[in-house]
This record gives C-alpha cells, structure tokens and sequence, in this order.
C-alpha cells in the first residue's frame, strides 16, 4: 500500500505530461491487457501511467478500497483478503485492472447480486485530455462522467483513482456442482437460484447443448478438505467429476485463472505433462496472454497455423442475454457456430434507479452472460460467425461487451451504445479529439 501523498505525487507528473501534449493524440502506456481486438500501434503522446497500480486503502468500516486504477486484481485481492474483504465483483483473471474492467465492463460470480464491476464503484478519478482531473460520483457535477465512463475504453479520459466496494469474506467456498440436460429447465433454476439469493456465488458451464452446469458457491467457516486447482488438477474438468467441492477463498477467486478458463488447452496443456513441463509458475493469464500476443504477432506462427488449421475466424466474445432467452441463444449458438465448453454467469442491475449511458441494462431482467473465446473453421469471408452472433444478440435484446471484434455499422453501434449521449460526453470531456471515438477503437480498430 502506499499514502495518499505518494499517490498525488504521480498524479501531478501525469498532470503535466498530458498538459504537455496538450493538443495533439494521447493513448495509453500500459504493461499488460486482456484486449482481443488489434490495433495498429498507437499514434501520438503515450501517456505513461504503468505506476499507477498500487492500493492507497482499505477502509475497514466503511468497507470501501481506494485504488490506483492501473492495479491487478490480483494485487487487489491480496490486500483486502487482508481484511477479510473482497472487491464485490472480481474479474477472473489476475491480470484485469480495476480501471480496465470499469472501461471495458467486468464481471464475475457475484454479479447476480452486486451487477457489473462498475456497479460497485463510488468514486472515480478521472486524468481528461489538456491535463485537467475530474473527481465524479453519483451526485457531483461530474455525475454524467461518472455513469458514462463504463464501456467508454479509453476514450474520454483514464482513471486514475477508484474507490470501490468490499464485501466481507468467510475462508472457504464450498462449491455445488449441479448437471442438467435440458436448457429450459437450466436457465429457470438459475433464476430461481439468483431471486431466491440463499447462496453467495453462481455461475455455469456449457458442455455442449444437452450437458449443463450450475455452480453455487457459499462462505463457510470449515471446510471438510481442500482442492488444488493451482497446477496439476484442472478446475474446469472437476465441475463434470465432483458435485461438492471446497477451495479457500482466494484459490475459488482464481479458479479460471490457471488455466485461462479452458483455453490453456491450446498450449495442450490439459496433458500432465505439458504441465509439468510449463511449469506451476507459469501456469496463469498472463503468460498464456503474452504468448498468444507474440504468436499472432508473428508471420511465420500465423502461417503455421493456417497451414496446420485451415481457414478459421476468431469467435471472441462474451454477451448478455436476457434469462427468458437464454435457452434459444445456447440453441442457436450450439448449432450455428459450437464452440465448446461456454461460461454462463448470471447478472442483473444493482440499483434499478440507475443506468449507465454506454452500457444500457433493462433493470427489471436478469441476464445470462455467455463467454466464448475460441476459432471455428470458415468458409466465409471475414467476420461471418461474428456478424450472426451480433444479429441473434440484438434480436434477443441482449448486450455485446467491445473487447474484442464488432461489426457493427455505425448507426447500428450508435443504437446500441447510446451514441447521441456519448456525442455529449465526448464534447464536454474531449473536445478537442485528442482521444479516438469509440466507434473507432472498437469497431473500425484505428
Ligand atoms: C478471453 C477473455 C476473457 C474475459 N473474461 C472476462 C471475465 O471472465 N470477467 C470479466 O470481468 N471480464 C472478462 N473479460 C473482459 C475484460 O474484463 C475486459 O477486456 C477489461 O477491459 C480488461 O481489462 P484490462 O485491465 O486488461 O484492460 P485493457 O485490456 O488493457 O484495456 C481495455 C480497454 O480499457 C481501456 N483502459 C484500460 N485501463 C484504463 C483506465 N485506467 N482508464 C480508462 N481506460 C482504460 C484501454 O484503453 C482499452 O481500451 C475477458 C476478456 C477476454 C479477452
């Protein structure tokens, strides 16, 4: 942790280099990220805000943590698991950032309960092109940057500072894992779980379109033993093994971690050699993130791959639908694009009085998340798969997170992110156009 001093210090020198560049294009200097979307590197002033990733504090009463925004939520937990406290929504992978997950929308287990990781913040510190800070809550006269930040990527201003909801903690989960064949059936217990509230966490699996799992996690203060999935045993494989299991609750935090989901499997690390031979250190998103970005950076592994694999289009993403369609979203998703195995989590509007201007919810829903993060073989031209997921989403009324490929025509993308407020936001927060539109970075890529 550091004081809130040492902290000021930095924002001071952030301050005036962004003063200093003070018309021209301004982009983010930042060590790692969880975006799957490429970009030609970044023209213009690179705003250098890699120390900006320490814990200022933890308040015990108030159960609030205020954060440098570049901060892991790995270095996040590990301090307020300190307090037996949590950040109430976690991202599962180590390497997301606090002010990351807010630009780019984060979720988790607990989102049923407590929304998205936006929902859960109270303050936010805001660095705005031209070198002036904006400290925005819910009342203040930043009020319209506070709601309109989250989706916003980067493009109205970087957070700084961040003061953000803890929730107490019990040292274990105790995990139920429970299978179902039929989707109707699956998604109406979900939302019976969700309503009824009586456990802490939920989230599921998709094995394929008869094999469904739900996972409920609750705090415990014993446990009659404890997993391990930090190395040699797969969490994702002990779901479909086990219908009761226990973790402490920082291993239960990470869980997808290890094995970045399931998507370690294309480092054929589902082999207990392979793993062994990676070695448990390495066994984390960020590694395989750093290897996947250099493989797709390099020519030669590209045209390995395509050699290898054939043509295949990259089918990245993660979308809301609301519960009443989720049984015909996995239907149409099993037969028109199947990939294999699909994280489910469940996520309703914390506070219906509210909403957040680039991220609409309809407050009276609960909507599944659907996470899938793989290639499928294609004959088509570019974008194909992708472009049918974007239709059946729009049709069933749900939501699509930016991080990764969007085809969206620009009236369309203006519809669904509320592109008339934004225009709004971008005046009176970056109105010289020192940073990209949204549209821009997350569609067109520029
Ligand atoms: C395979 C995969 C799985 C995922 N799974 C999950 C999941 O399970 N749960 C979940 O919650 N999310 C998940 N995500 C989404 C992830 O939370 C978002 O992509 C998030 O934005 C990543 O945060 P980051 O810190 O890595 O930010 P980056 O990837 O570095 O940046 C994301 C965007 O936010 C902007 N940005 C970053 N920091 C700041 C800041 N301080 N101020 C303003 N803008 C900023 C960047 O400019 C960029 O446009 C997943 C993403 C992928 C690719």
């Amino acid at each position: 942790m550091i004081a809130f001093e040492a902290y000021a210090e930095k924002r001071a020198r952030a301050i005036a280099d962004a003063r200093n560049a003070h018309i021209g294009p301004l982009t983010l200097d930042k060590p790692t990220s969880n975006l799957f979307r490429h970009r030609p590197s970044d023209r213009g002033h690179r705003l250098d805000l890699r120390g900006f990733n320490h814990v200022i504090r933890v308040d015990e009463a108030a159960r609030t943590a205020d954060v440098e925004a570049l901060t892991t939520y790995d270095d996040l937990v590990r301090e307020t698991l300190r307090f037996n406290l949590m950040p109430a929504v976690v991202p599962q992978l180590k390497s997301i950032t606090i002010g990351g997950a807010i630009a780019g929308i984060g979720i988790e287990s607990t989102s049923f309960k407590y929304g998205f990781v936006h929902e859960t913040v109270r303050e936010l510190e805001v660095l705005l092109p031209g070198g002036t800070v904006a400290v925005a809550d819910r009342e203040n006269e930043y009020r319209d940057l506070f709601f309109g930040f989250p989706n916003s990527y980067g493009t109205l201003g970087y957070a700084l500072r961040v003061v953000i909801e803890l929730v107490p903690v019990k040292p274990f989960v105790r995990l139920t894992h429970r299978r179902y064949a039929d989707p109707a059936q699956y998604f109406e217990t979900m939302s019976q779980v969700c309503r009824d509230g009586a456990v802490d966490f939920v989230d599921g699996t998709m094995f394929d379109g008869r094999t469904f799992y739900l996972t409920t996690g609750e705090f415990v203060d014993q446990a009659e033993w404890l997993s391990d999935y930090t190395y040699l045993q797969m969490y994702y494989r002990s779901i479909t093994e086990r219908t009761t299991d226990y973790l402490t609750v920082h291993d239960y935090l990470w869980r997808w971690d290890t094995d970045w989901f399931w998507c370690s499997k294309h480092f054929l690390l589902h082999y207990s050699l392979m793993r062994r031979l990676w070695g448990k250190q390495r066994l984390n998103s960020t590694v395989y993130w750093s290897v996947w970005k250099r493989a797709h950076a390099s020519r030669v592994a590209q045209l390995a791959l395509g050699v290898l694999q054939g043509r295949q289009e990259a089918v990245i993403q993660d979308v809301e639908i609301p519960i009443e369609e989720a049984g015909r979203f996995a239907t149409f998703f099993n037969e028109a694009i199947g990939i294999k195995p699909v994280w489910l989590c469940p996520v309703a509007a914390r506070d219906p009085s509210v909403s957040y201007t680039l991220y609409p919810m309809d407050s009276r829903r609960l909507y599944v998340n659907f996470g899938f993060w793989d290639t499928v073989k294609s004959a088509h031209g570019d974008g194909h798969y992708n472009r049918m997921i974007e239709a059946t989403v729009r049709e069933l009324k749900g939501h699509k997170s930016l991080y990764s490929n969007s085809f969206y025509s620009r009236d369309e993308f203006d519809r669904l992110y509320n592109g008339l407020q934004y225009g709004m936001l971008k005046e009176r927060y970056d109105p010289r156009g020192q940073f990209k539109g949204l549209y821009e970075k997350c569609v067109l890529k520029q």
